[in-house]
């Protein structure tokens, strides 16, 4: 599974490359594909099913105050930025309206 560095979103490679909704682009090396795609032995990545729908994801609940709604739960996960070097981001999403954003901490 990928994720944005930009948004957090889950991201689903197509022909080689990889493509979010708020712009970020991504091409995947032959490399890429083979570590991150076949790894299961797969020959053809097209065939495999990967989960785009966030929303039936389990991931870890927070407390949280929604700026959009004013929901009070939320889920998080953590993104490797670009460049390793720099420390993940934490991301939330509003369990009830689906904002999400970055965590500042
Ligand atoms: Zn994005
Ligand atoms: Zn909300």
């Amino acid at each position: 599974m990928e994720f944005c560095p930009d948004c957090g979103a889950m991201l689903m490679p197509k022909k080689g490359k990889i493509k979010c909704t708020c712009g970020y682009e991504k091409s995947l090396s032959d490399d890429d594909l083979v570590e991150q795609y076949h790894m299961k032995g797969e020959t053809n990545p097209e065939t495999k099913v990967i989960v785009t729908d966030s929303n039936n994801v389990a991931l870890p609940t927070t407390k949280i105050t929604c700026y959009k709604c004013g929901g009070t739960k939320g889920y998080w996960w953590t993104v490797q930025t670009r460049s390793a070097d720099e420390a993940p981001t934490n991301f939330i999403r509003c369990a009830k309206c689906g904002n999400t954003w970055r965590s500042s901490n």
